[in-house]
């Protein structure tokens, strides 16, 4: 009796797995989106599990009756399905075209596996029935998340690489070209900034919509970069050329893009040109080439087209070098200063000197600050040179008072960058400090373009620092946008009339006119003239009849070690001495003889 019970009980508990486990397997025959059935044929029984509803329309019931079937499935789909539910090979396979129960056409793939006795009667039949276009949408999905861009619907990196590389292989067979725009958007960073991040994706957007015009055949357009853009054309020419391309694109720039909040944003693109062969003989290399004339654009022609050639990688391979050599420059104490005299026109009496920058390369060439200054400026070591430049001068200033009694002036020239950081002020009036030299011995060199950006803020700056006694020149005037009227409204205390006037001062008649109402009109203001640039005796003579306070240049004296300039020094001390005495003797010449009878 207990041994009854407990075989039910037993019965019972498993009865109820099985149950539970019948219940997970169907739960994951729905979730899998499969539908299965399953023959046998000595029994003659026939099951069916997973979704033939959402797969074929199908209720299960009607599977074991394919009689049934053709009053829920058109003809040919019908015949199909039977034939497989018919299957008497193993591992049969057979794909359902279309399957016309649904909305839309969905693609069927039926496999079938059946299972045979020892003498090759079939026992069992297993069939598996899948939705294969579902599996074919995400492939498609997948692919265009891998090809294409996204926000623009424009091809993306990799595809467009490919498909570069494609163009060229065509045209090493067919023995012409392909040409490789890099377009930019300018300060985009700053559009972005200002518009947002959802609105500078929608400009971005149009752009790419724009630009997707272009394509055809032989032309595709890619999108490389957050504001990058390329485009590729096979065998350019006419109205498939880059030129053309860029002034239709320079046309549409012209009009704003209208965001969707109503903002109106105009911007402008540089681009960079590079051509398959001359410019690289495979996609990467062109690729390289084009961004090297695309930054060219922007440096020198923003908003326009640079095409690359050789002498551009040759420039752009020695920027490289420099800007990895200078480094260490700092460290390996590469840099010198030269310094060169700067004289008072009416008296020849020395002034003071500019402190020019020079570069001693570990093998002793000096390389010119025209080559390095701008890579430093561009790649932010010019803050970590001025630095140096600034105790440099001023530490040898204090060695020359010490030595020569050196009361002039050094002038020191400043870059843009510099000006921006915090700590300029602090840092000149700490090291005028530590040295022991007088403010009004240092003057600082700065050029108009320090007030493009933040015109007030520099403004505020520079007079903070002219407050503290330390004198401000204006570099290269003449050469920027000069704007005498401006001139008013700086801290300034020294004007230098840049090399370009004094070259033409007395063969070109409108120059010497500028320059002479420049100077008399800076006099006004309560400025210093500094000409520089003086080549010769005829240049001299013409600046002092028109009262240039100082002169500076090769006529007089060129750049030179500090060595040299203490030779100056030393000349100067003397004459000063010699001038001194004199004054003394005069003096006492003078006082002696009428103070006292002739007998004395
Ligand atoms: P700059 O400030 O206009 O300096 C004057 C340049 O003209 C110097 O070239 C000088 O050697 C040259 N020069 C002076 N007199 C004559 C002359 O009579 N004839 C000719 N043909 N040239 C003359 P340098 O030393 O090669 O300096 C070039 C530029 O490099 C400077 O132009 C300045 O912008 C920059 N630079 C030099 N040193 C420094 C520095 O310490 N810091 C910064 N930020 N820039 C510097
Ligand atoms: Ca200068
Ligand atoms: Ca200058």
């Amino acid at each position: 009796m207990d041994a009854t019970y407990y075989q039910l009980d037993m019965l019972k508990t498993l009865n109820e797995k099985l149950k539970n486990s019948d219940r997970i397997n169907r739960a994951f025959l729905k979730i899998s989106g499969h539908a299965y059935c399953y023959y046998n044929y000595n029994m003659d029984c026939f099951e069916a599990a997973g979704d033939w509803q959402s797969l074929c329309g199908l209720q299960i019931r009607y599977l074991s009756d394919l009689d049934l079937l053709s009053d829920y499935v058109a003809q040919e789909d019908t015949d199909t399905l039977i034939s497989i539910l018919n299957a008497e090979k193993s591992g049969q396979e057979m794909v359902i075209g279309t399957v016309g129960l649904r909305e839309g056409s969905i693609q069927l793939e039926m496999i079938a596996y059946v299972n045979y006795s020892l003498t090759g009667s079939p026992i069992e039949k297993f069939i598996l029935i899948q939705d294969i276009s579902r599996v074919d949408k995400k492939k498609k999905e997948l692919e265009y998340l891998a090809y294409f861009d996204t926000l623009t619907g424009l091809c993306n990196r990799n595809y467009f690489v490919n498909k570069l590389q494609e163009y060229i292989d065509k045209a090493a067979a067919m023995n012409t070209s392909v040409s490789l725009a890099m377009l930019d958007i300018d300060g985009f960073k700053r559009v972005n900034d200002s518009i947002g991040l959802i609105l500078g994706d929608e400009l971005i957007q149009d752009v790419g919509v724009f630009l997707k015009e272009f394509e055809n055949e032989n032309i595709t357009v890619g999108r490389f970069g957050a504001d990058v853009f390329n485009i590729a054309i096979f065998d350019p020419g006419g109205m498939n050329s880059m030129e053309h391309i860029f002034s239709r694109l320079s046309r549409r720039l012209k009009r704003p893009f209208i965001l969707s909040n109503g903002d109106e944003i105009t911007i402008t693109m540089s681009c960079g040109v590079a051509e398959y062969p001359e410019g690289g003989d495979s996609s990467f290399v062109v690729i390289k080439n084009a961004e090297i004339a695309m930054f060219r654009a922007k440096e020198t022609n923003r908003g326009g087209i640079a095409f690359f050639d050789q002498d551009m990688l040759d420039e752009f391979l020695k920027t490289i070098s420099i800007e990895h050599r200078l480094k260490d420059a700092i460290e390996t104490n590469s840099f010198v200063l030269y310094y060169q005299p700067q004289f008072d026109s009416m008296t020849g009496a020395l002034r003071g000197a500019e402190a020019l920058i020079r570069w001693r390369d570990y093998d002793g060439t000096i390389i010119s600050p025209a080559d390095f200054i701008p890579v430093a400026e561009k790649s932010g070591a010019i803050i970590a040179i001025g630095n140096w430049v600034l105790k440099e001068a001023i530490s040898t200033l204090s060695s020359w008072k010490r030595q020569f009694n050196f009361d002039g002036i050094i002038s020191v020239n400043l870059s843009a960058l510099q000006l921006k950081k915090d700590d300029l002020d602090s840092r000149i009036l700490k090291l005028l400090s530590d040295y022991n030299v007088e403010p009004k011995n240092l003057e600082l060199e700065i050029t108009e373009s320090v007030f493009i950006d933040d015109y007030k803020e520099v403004i505020e700056k520079l007079r903070v620092i002219k407050d503290a006694g330390i004198r401000i020149s204006l570099d290269d005037f003449g050469t920027g946008f000069s704007s005498l009227s401006y001139l008013r409204e700086l801290p300034i205390d020294t004007l230098k009339i840049d090399k370009s006037f004094v070259d033409s001062l007395t063969n070109d008649e409108t120059t010497g006119i500028i320059t002479e109402s420049i100077i008399k009109m800076v006099k006004q203001l309560g400025m210093k003239t500094v000409a520089e640039g003086v080549e010769n005796e005829s240049q001299y003579e013409w600046l002092r009849n028109i009262e240039c306070d100082t002169i500076q240049g090769y006529l007089l004296g060129k750049p030179m070690p500090a060595i040299d300039f203490e030779g100056l020094l030393y000349k100067n001390m003397s004459n000063e001495l010699e001038k001194e005495n004199r004054q003394n003797e005069k003096k006492r010449t003078f006082i002696i003889p009428a103070e006292f009878p002739d007998d004395f």
